[in-house]
C-alpha cells in the first residue's frame, strides 16, 4: 500500500494535480487527498485551484460540478459508475414538465443532481446552505429537487414560502429508523445527537443538531460532550475521530454506508492519475447553463 501511496504522491506532483476528497470517501482516499470537504466547500475549492488536473474522488454530480466551475481544468473521476442515486431521481426533461405544471415557481435544486438539472435550475443549494438559499429568493414558490427530507427541513425553516417536494430521497440517510435513535439514546443516554438533513424528519425532530457534514464537524468540535450519535454516513468519522481523539461516536443503525461513495480504491485513484481516466467532459452550452445556478448558489453563505 505504501508504495501505491507514494506512486499517487509522485504523480499528482508531475502532472500538477490536486486530489479533492468527499467526507463520505474512504478513510485512504481522505488520508491522502490534497482538501477533503462537503459538497459546498470542494465546489467553492475546484473553483479556485490552479492546478491542470483535479482528481475528484467522489460521486459524479461532484465531478461535473467541479468541471463547471473550472471548466478550463482536466477533472477526472477514478470509477465513473460513482453515480448517486439520489441525484438519478430527477432529470431535466421530468423537471421542466413539473414546473410547467406548477407554473410561477423557482426551482432550487441540491447540488445532488446531475449536471441536466442544474440547466435548468433557478439557483443549487447544499444541506449546508439550503435554507438561506432559499430565504434569498423572491419567489414564494419553490421547487425543492431532488430530496424531500432536505426540502422538508427547509421547509419548516422558511416558513413564509411553499416548498413543493420532489420525492427523491437519499437511500442511505433514508434507512435511519427512529427505533435505532432511541436504542442508542437509551444506552447513551448523555450522548448528544448530530444529524444530517438528509434524514427522515422523525430522526430530525429526535436531533439536538441538524447539519452538513461540515456542520456536524464543527458542532462536534464546539461541543463539550464526550459521546455523539451521528446520522449521516460513517466516512465523516475520519474526520470526527481524528479532531476528536477523546471523543466517541456511535452511527446510527451501527452502520451507514454509501455503496457508491465507496467504490474508489487507492488502485482507482493511482489509475486514474497515470491514465488520466475518466475524465468528466461538458459541452460549452450545458458548462454555461450549469454554471449560473452553481455561481449564485456559492455567493450565499453556510446555515451554520
Ligand atoms: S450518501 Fe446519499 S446523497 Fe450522498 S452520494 Fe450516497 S446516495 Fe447520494
Amino acid at each position: 500500500m505504501e508504495t501505491l501511496k507514494n506512486e499517487i504522491i509522485r504523480l499528482k506532483k508531475e502532472k500538477n494535480a490536486v486530489i479533492l476528497a468527499h467526507y463520505y470517501q474512504m478513510d485512504e482516499i481522505q488520508e491522502i487527498a490534497d482538501i477533503r470537504g462537503d459538497s459546498l466547500a470542494l465546489a467553492i475549492e475546484a473553483s479556485k485551484l490552479d492546478a491542470e488536473i483535479i482528481v475528484f474522488c467522489g460521486v459524479k454530480f461532484m465531478a461535473e460540478t467541479a468541471k463547471v466551475v473550472s471548466p478550463n481544468k482536466k477533472v477526472l473521476i477514478p470509477v465513473i459508475d460513482a453515480t448517486c442515486p439520489l441525484a438519478d431521481t430527477a432529470d431535466k426533461e421530468s423537471v421542466l414538465n413539473k414546473k410547467k405544471e406548477l407554473g410561477d415557481v423557482a426551482v432550487v435544486s441540491y447540488v445532488n443532481t446531475n449536471v441536466d438539472v442544474k440547466t435548468v435550475s433557478d439557483i443549487c443549494c447544499t444541506s449546508a446552505n439550503a435554507v438561506n438559499v432559499v430565504k434569498s429568493l423572491k419567489e414564494k414558490r419553490i421547487l425543492f429537487v431532488p430530496d424531500r427530507n432536505l426540502g422538508d427541513y427547509v421547509a419548516g425553516e422558511v416558513k413564509d414560502k411553499e416548498i413543493i417536494l420532489w420525492n427523491g430521497a437519499c437511500p442511505v440517510h433514508e434507512a435511519y429508523d427512529i427505533e435505532q435513535l432511541y436504542d442508542l439514546k437509551n444506552k447513551y443516554p448523555d450522548a448528544a445527537v448530530a444529524v444530517h438533513p438528509e434524514s427522515p424528519r422523525a430522526i430530525r425532530e429526535a436531533a439536538d443538531f441538524i447539519g452538513s457534514t461540515s456542520g456536524i464537524i464543527n458542532f462536534v468540535g464546539n461541543s463539550s460532550s464526550k459521546r455523539f450519535i451521528i446520522g449521516t454516513e460513517e466516512g465523516i468519522l475520519f474526520e470526527l475521530k481524528r479532531n476528536n481523539p477523546d471523543k466517541e461516536f456511535y452511527i446510527i443503525g451501527s452502520r451507514s454506508v454509501c455503496t457508491n461513495m465507496k467504490k474508489i480504491t487507492l488502485n482507482d485513484l493511482y489509475l486514474s492519475l497515470k491514465e488520466e481516466r475518466f475524465e468528466i467532459k461538458l459541452d460549452k452550452k450545458t458548462i454555461e447553463e450549469a454554471k449560473k445556478p452553481i455561481e449564485r448558489m456559492i455567493s450565499i453563505k453556510r446555515n451554520q
